[in-house]
């Protein structure tokens, strides 16, 4: 996707050589016109397969998660739960995931309410790296029983092994921007 890729270009900065930084239009700021751009574009991706629910993790993945859906018909959105909360129902699906970005484990979970086996997912995030986050969202919705249609991915590391890790699971995944690498402080595409 050009517009997002240009995106990257002018106001991505690269921290520490693998991770990079886009708080001006996703992470931090979000850029609107740009989602509705990326939820157009995962609709062509997805234009015949059936989906019923988008699952993705808070926090970043909601804002984007909720435009898509509206290319999908307003489908409901679910974001996997990070923290702790006394409001989350105490029957849930759960699984342990490992943080790039914070280097640690953490468990995300989702009522058990919200995802059932006749759901057919698409798992939505804003990076894919290792396949952690996506690889923790895909558990659940089997756990549900419920159907993984795909894994869409706003910006994909090509040089980590998240994409690798899904497609062994059976899973597809779309990714809008895939960075080949970021050395020297350059974001280079594939
Ligand atoms: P994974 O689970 O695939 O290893 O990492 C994906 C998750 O880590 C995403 O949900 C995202 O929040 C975070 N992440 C991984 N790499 C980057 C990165 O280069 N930049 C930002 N901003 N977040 C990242």
């Amino acid at each position: 996707m050009e517009v997002l890729k240009n995106k990257i270009l002018s106001q991505g900065t690269v921290i520490g050589g693998e991770i990079l930084k886009v708080d001006s239009f996703l992470n931090h700021q979000i850029d609107i016109k740009l989602l509705n751009e990326v939820g157009l574009e995962f609709k062509k991706r997805f234009a015949n397969d059936e989906i019923t629910k988008i699952l993705t993790v808070e926090a970043s993945g909601i804002g984007i998660a909720c435009i898509v859906a509206q290319y999908f018909n307003n489908i409901p959105v679910v974001f996997a739960k990070k923290h702790e909360a006394t409001t989350l129902d105490t029957s849930v699906y759960e699984a342990e995931v490992f943080s790039f970005t914070k280097n640690k484990n953490y468990k995300v979970k989702t009522s058990k309410k919200y995802i059932k086996k006749e759901d057919k997912i698409l798992i939505i995030d804003d990076f894919l790296a290792n396949g952690n986050a996506a690889l923790g969202l895909i558990s659940i919705a089997r756990q549900a029983g419920a159907g993984v249609v795909g894994v869409g991915i706003v910006i994909e590391k090509a040089f980590q092994n998240g994409r690798a890790c899904i497609e062994k699971e059976g899973v597809r995944v779309e990714s809008l921007a895939i960075i080949k690498s970021l050395k020297g402080n350059e974001v280079e595409f594939k």
